[in-house]
């Protein structure tokens, strides 16, 4: 009783079940959470714009995506170090969308599995239970497409497409691509696609010492089964060994592998087979020969070194990219204006003023209208053209001709040079926080 005590059974897949419930509702939820009219996560093909953290951010600020590549991939890389294939067996669309499937819709609604610990034995028959599973699932994965959709086009937007769907052929199209891969995914690739398709499976292990947490057999307590890849027996013969050959880890692991012959790239780091073992064990007052732990502290008896020169580097690396972005993020301009000079030099007009012609880009990347004008540090330099404010709606932009005049007395002032001018372009009803300059030239004739 005391080991029992000693050696509780795991329940990964409990603690899986709720932390999938939990990534779900976020998934499904965060699309709607906006705060000041931005989303935590949009990348808008048709607006050009980003929405990071939210805020938003326009194609010609994406000077951030850089820093969002690094960290997102850097992160990958810290967590593969630092805990294996956890992100196949924990988070993966993939790995939940087949726990749905397979362990709630065929076998604890509609019963085609007899027993949930035994994922290897196929279906016999039952054609109508596994249309109806399929049909289920069919739905699930209409909203699972659509949800990876609101990450590219707000939901709000979404729902009135849909209810004009005619109009909207292209993204009905790609909606309907999407629902069809993920239903054929999930019901005929199933597992094939870990473990043939998925690049991450293939690239994983480089990622791996031997302080990175697995899934490990013990061979040393539970005896050695394989031999190369060659089955020795089904229950090792010494008396000290302690594997029973019940083989239930075999038999509940969804990617159809013997985690006892060792660590093999098609393992999604489920734990199923912890949790099977821990059972078997458990019962006989032992502690389970599969674990999530890591090679070193298998051999030693420690805890598992979580704090290593490698992920140290990457936690330093990850925190400076972080900061960069944090202050890079801080420098967003809320409007933008490109300058551009016309071919024209200048003209002289009847009335003796020199006039230069621009074209002003104006562009609101804020998030509401906004009314803008400008200044121009020069005294002697007067704005001709446009007298109004140009108002832009949220994200709309604007070719503007300006056109600059400066009394003639200023020519024998100034000479025939060009003259450095500074533009300090603002909206009328937020000067404040809707500011910038730019610097462009004057040109006068020669004398
Ligand atoms: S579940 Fe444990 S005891 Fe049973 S075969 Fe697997 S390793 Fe051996
Ligand atoms: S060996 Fe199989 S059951 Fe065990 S963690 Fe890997 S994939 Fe899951």
């Amino acid at each position: 009783m005391s080991n029992l005590i000693d050696n509780p059974q795991s329940n990964y897949a409990k603690k899986r079940y709720i932390f999938y419930s939990i990534l779900t509702c976020i998934a499904l939820i965060l699309p709607f959470i906006r705060i000041g009219g931005n989303h935590f996560f949009l990348l808008r093909f048709d607006k050009k714009q980003l929405h990071l953290l939210f805020n938003s951010f326009d194609t010609q600020e994406l000077y951030l995506m850089p820093f969002v590549l690094i960290i997102f991939f850097l992160t990958i890389f810290f967590l593969t170090t630092l805990g294996g294939r956890v992100w196949c067996g924990w988070s993966c669309p993939q790995t939940i969308f087949r726990v749905i499937y397979r362990d709630l819709i065929q076998t604890k609604i509609l019963k085609l599995h007899k027993n949930i610990n035994n994922k290897q034995k196929p279906i016999d028959g039952q054609n109508f239970k596994k249309f109806i599973g399929v049909a289920i699932w069919s739905v699930l994965a209409c909203l699972a497409a659509a949800n990876f959709l609101w990450f590219f086009v707000p939901p709000e937007d979404f729902i009135s497409y849909v209810k004009n769907a005619g109009e909207h052929k292209f993204l009905m199209g790609i909606w309907f691509f999407i629902t069809a891969f993920i239903i054929f995914d999930v019901v005929w690739l199933a597992e094939k696609f870990c473990v043939y398709v998925c690049p991450y499976a293939r690239i994983q292990s480089v990622m791996f010492d031997d302080d990175t947490v697995q899934v490990i057999y013990d061979d040393k307590r539970g005896g050695k089964i394989y031999d190369k890849n060659i089955k020795l027996w089904k229950k090792p013969p010494e008396p000290e060994n302690e594997c029973t050959g019940c083989e239930a880890c075999v038999k509940i692991c969804p990617t159809h592998i013997d985690i006892r012959k060792g660590m093999q790239l098609d393992c999604i780091n489920c734990l199923e087979c912890v949790d099977a073992c821990s059972k078997v064990m458990g019962k006989l007052g032992k502690k389970t020969l599969i674990d999530w732990t890591s090679d070193n502290s298998l051999k030693s008896g420690k805890k598992v070194n979580y704090l290593r020169f490698r992920t140290i580097a990457y936690m330093v690396v990850i925190a400076i990219a972080a900061v960069i972005l944090a202050f890079m993020s801080t420098k967003k301009e809320y409007m933008l204006l490109n300058i551009n000079r016309t071919s024209e030099l200048y003209k002289i007009t009847k009335s003796n003023k020199v006039e230069n012609a621009y074209t002003f880009l104006f562009q609101n990347t804020d998030n509401k209208e906004h009314a803008y004008y400008f200044d121009v540090n020069n005294t002697n330099i007067k704005i001709e053209r446009p007298k109004d404010e140009i108002v832009l709606k949220a994200g709309a932009k604007k070719k503007v001709v300006v056109v600059l005049s400066s009394e003639a007395i200023s020519i024998d002032k100034n000479g025939n040079k060009p003259v450095s001018i500074s533009i300090a372009a603002y909206a009328k009803d937020d000067k404040e926080r809707i500011n910038i300059k730019r610097e462009t030239i004057f040109v006068y004739p020669e004398k």
